[in-house]
């Protein structure tokens, strides 16, 4: 049975103070909270991983770093290797973000690098792909999101489906307050669902999270994860305020059937 995914990507936002704030308001929200059928997930930058460990240590929510080296170890500098993310307990890393894409010049065969680094490593990759604009226009949706999955999933091998998410993030919705529809979000993920069905067998596609990124809210969240194949969010801007993060939080509890009081924060 999948959880409800709702994971906070926080980019290049937040400093040192920021961060703490925000781990301890979100410790002290879900500290009285049962989270069964849910899974939060924030995603800090770098240098402020382990503190967000720290502090949210005991409470159930887990901290993601947002891109790893395709390097094992050694003489890379800047480079963060998924063997010292594992170090600090991580469990999740985000990799094939399409600002990486964009501004890293990363590719799929470089992607499926270090997906393999993590996976080495026991750390599940929260692994983006999808279309831009122009690709959409020119009705190449499908086959760019079916090329992605190849290259980056090519050497990747599952047990249990449980050792991987899957991130759809049209290019065209990340950051700009224009989200994919419910119909369409649904018809890329159920692509998705396929082609990992036809790759690792039915019963792993079906433990494989596949979730939507791309100016997903309080106000639209629950359309989404109203869907088949929407097994929740990979979320930008909306993830940087407790209040709204929280607000997700509570609308896919209700959705996993959880009773309880709504956060108040
Ligand atoms: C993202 O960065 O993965 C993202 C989806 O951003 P936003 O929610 O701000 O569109």
């Amino acid at each position: 049975m999948r959880k409800i995914v709702i994971a906070g990507n926080w980019k290049m936002n937040k400093d040192a103070r920021e961060t703490e704030e925000f781990c301890v308001e979100l410790g002290l929200c879900l500290s009285q909270r049962k989270l069964d059928g849910v899974l939060p997930i924030i995603a800090p930058v770098f240098p402020f991983l382990a503190r967000a460990g720290e502090i949210l240590a005991g409470i159930p929510v887990r901290v993601a770093a947002q891109d790893v080296s395709p390097y094992a170890a050694g003489a890379y500098t800047g480079e963060v290797a998924a063997a010292q993310l594992r170090s600090l307990g991580l469990d999740y890393c985000i990799i094939g973000h399409s600002e990486r894409r964009q501004y890293h010049a990363e590719n799929d065969t470089l992607i499926g690098v270090k997906l393999l680094r993590l996976r080495e490593q026991g750390i599940i990759p929260i692994l983006c792909l999808g279309e831009t604009l122009q690709q959409r226009e020119n009705d190449e949706t499908e086959e760019v999101i079916l090329r992605q999955l190849a290259g980056c999933l090519a050497q990747a091998e599952l047990q249990t489906g449980g050792e991987l998410m899957i991130a759809y993030e049209p290019v065209w919705a990340i950051g700009t307050g224009r989200t994919a529809t419910a119909d369409q979000a649904q018809a890329a993920h159920a692509l998705i669902r396929n082609w990992l069905r036809d790759k690792y067998g039915q019963a792993s596609s079906e433990n494989i999270h596949i979730l939507y990124g791309g100016s997903v809210k309080p106000d639209n969240i629950r359309e989404l994860l109203a869907q088949p194949d929407i097994d929740g969010g990979l979320i930008g801007g909306a993830s940087l305020q407790i209040r709204d993060y929280c607000a997700m939080l509570d609308t896919a509890l209700e959705m996993a059937g959880v009773e309880q009081e709504n956060c108040t924060r």
